[in-house]
């Protein structure tokens, strides 16, 4: 079994109409030199996500949400739910990510609920998870993933349905990645996790990307360390030219 790669910018809390320009440069540049056997994936914010169904339709670039309401509809200001950003667009949402895990005290139970929703919704859940840089240091970063991954991991997760993103939250935005060793590491944990959760048939399919500081000068190094199939990419995916710059790295890559 080989794993598809999956590369997946998020947008964040970033872009208003003008953007879109961004994501017809990335979709013009991979049309005159595509980039085989990957899948790509771009989040904007959810104010975007009609106009930018719009602007990538007929290309190869998927589109992505960013976070949802475990319910599907209700009285809930401001929120959204996964089916009405699958009705905009999104064929997958990102949940769990250290700024909501931080910024809106999200619990993994939520993030699992929130995952629940997206599969309800008919999408793929990417579901982050990540040490800090206090818990690295303590040499708790295994046992913090196993719990993340324990408590997030909807019971219905498959191959076809959930991402994972591995992200140390000291890694976010900081230019400072983990070295290739530690990767792997954290990766092997957990496919091997994911294999006693779900199966080892399951675990094996299942795509693992990494995030944290992911650039066109070191996605070459990091994208080929075992167990990493693919990336989320935060700052790097704002301009085409340098998400474009990360897809490279998969640009020599032959279907096996
Ligand atoms: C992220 O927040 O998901 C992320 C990986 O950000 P950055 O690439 O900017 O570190």
């Amino acid at each position: 079994m080989v794993r598809k790669p999956l590369v997946a910018g998020n947008w964040k809390m970033n872009g208003v109409a003008a953007s879109l320009a961004e994501l017809k440069r990335l979709k013009e540049r991979l049309g005159q030199s595509p980039v085989p056997d990957t899948d790509i994936m771009i989040c904007p914010p959810a104010t975007l996500l009609a106009q930018a169904r719009y602007a990538l339709s007929g290309g190869t670039i998927k589109l992505g949400a960013q976070d949802c309401h475990p319910l599907p509809s209700g009285a809930h200001t401001g929120d959204l739910s996964a089916e009405m950003l699958a009705d905009a667009g999104a064929q997958a949402i990102i949940v769990g990510h250290s700024e909501r895990r931080t910024d809106h005290d999200e619990t993994s139970a939520l993030v699992n609920a929130k995952a629940r929703a997206a599969h309800r919704a008919g999408m793929i859940a990417m579901i982050c998870m990540g040490e800090t840089e206090q818990e690295r240091r303590g040499e708790a970063t295994l046992e913090v993933i196993k719990r993340q991954l324990d408590g997030s991991l909807p019971q219905d997760a498959r191959a076809a349905n959930t991402v994972i993103a591995y992200e140390p939250v000291w890694a976010i935005g900081s230019g400072l990645t983990p070295t290739a060793t530690d990767i792997a590491e954290v990766h092997g944990f957990i496919r091997a996790e994911l294999g006693r959760m779900i199966g080892q048939g399951e675990a094996t399919d299942f795509r693992i990307l990494y995030g944290g500081s992911v650039k066109p000068t070191n996605a070459g190094e990091l994208l080929v360390v075992p167990d990493v199939d693919g990336a989320l990419v935060g700052g790097a995916s704002l301009k085409a030219d340098d998400f474009y710059g990360i897809l490279s790295a998969y640009a020599g890559r032959s279907a096996c």
